[in-house]
């Protein structure tokens, strides 16, 4: 069986140094990291990763604000909010749930939030910087994935790896940091061909699809490292259950390393956020 790459374990070593650094801020500068959630309409879903957020932020010691607005809520509501944290010397980073609801424009939403308070790493500005390789705030799941391969990896130069999924929030950053450490990098989508043939050939697959168990043994070269970002619910026997996009039981049995649904990149993803909130407090001293 291939070796479980535990995430729920990592983050909480993770969350500790975040833990370190927020009592460090507090005794030698009397400031407490704080993030505002901003968090639109009702959807289960986000509340959930936003209760989760908030509740994780004050384990580690520091300051969380949740903002609820009315699913209706106009974009000049959403937008003077935003205006309001970015000039709020005491948040030091925003993080507005996405998705927003459809009448609400998320591109302008991101481009409006401070680059310096922009701990999810999605604002133009930061996106470009990880592209020429000058990151600052790094979106926070991919970089979870990346602490989780150095579990494995400790040097990831010369590997052959196949990242399936281009989103801007999972697969482009992480292919970008997959490239920075010097991986051969293959980012497949819904129109690459032979998608199977590329994944047996790599090392290490990154599956960020959004599709239930989409990736099989099939796909997989013995030994291989497998990251699966994927959370779906599916139903089994009337109960709901929440897996990956990699056939969890079929590929543990010939990967070399593999990560769990649940338990692997979702608590990574929670605990970057909170690095990513205590790295911009500690550059907004500067
Ligand atoms: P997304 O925006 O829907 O992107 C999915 C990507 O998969 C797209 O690039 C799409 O290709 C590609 N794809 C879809 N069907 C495919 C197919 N049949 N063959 C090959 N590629 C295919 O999703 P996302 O936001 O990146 O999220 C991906 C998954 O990760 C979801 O399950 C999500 O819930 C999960 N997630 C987890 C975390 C976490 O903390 N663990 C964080 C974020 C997301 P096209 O571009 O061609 O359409």
């Amino acid at each position: 069986m291939a070796q479980l790459i535990d995430g729920k374990q990592l983050s909480d070593q993770v969350l500790q140094e975040v833990a370190s650094e927020v009592e460090l801020l507090r005794a030698e500068h009397d400031i407490v990291p704080t993030l505002a959630v901003v968090l639109v309409g009702e959807d289960p879903a986000s509340q959930v990763y936003v209760r989760n957020k908030v509740k994780r932020a004050e384990e580690a010691g520091m300051c969380s604000i949740a903002h609820r607005l009315d699913a209706e809520c106009t974009q000049d509501v959403l937008n003077k909010l935003i205006d309001h944290l970015n000039n709020d010397p005491k948040v030091h980073g925003i993080l507005v749930q996405l998705p927003l609801p459809s009448h609400l424009n998320d591109e302008e939403v991101i481009a409006s939030i401070h680059p310096a308070k922009d701990v999810d790493g999605f604002h133009p500005l930061n996106v470009g910087a990880l592209a020429s390789g000058r990151p600052s705030l790094v979106p926070c799941t991919p970089q979870g994935c990346m602490i989780m391969l150095s579990q494995v990896h400790p040097d990831l130069s010369g590997k052959n790896v196949v990242v399936v999924g281009r989103s801007n929030i999972v697969g482009k950053p992480m292919a970008a940091l997959l490239l920075q450490a010097n991986c051969t990098v293959t980012i497949a989508h819904s129109r690459t061909q032979n998608i199977e043939a590329l994944c047996l050939n790599a090392d290490i697959v990154v599956a960020a699809v959004g599709r239930a168990e989409f990736i099989n043994a099939d796909w997989i070269k013995p030994g291989a490292t497998v990251i699966d970002v994927g959370i779906n619910a599916i139903d089994v026997d009337g109960k709901r259950k929440l897996v990956g996009d990699v056939d969890f039981e079929s590929v543990a049995r010939i990967a070399g390393a593999i990560t769990p649904v649940p338990g692997g990149v979702g608590p990574m993803t929670i605990a970057c956020l909170l690095l990513n909130t205590t790295r911009a407090a500690k550059h907004q001293l500067a």
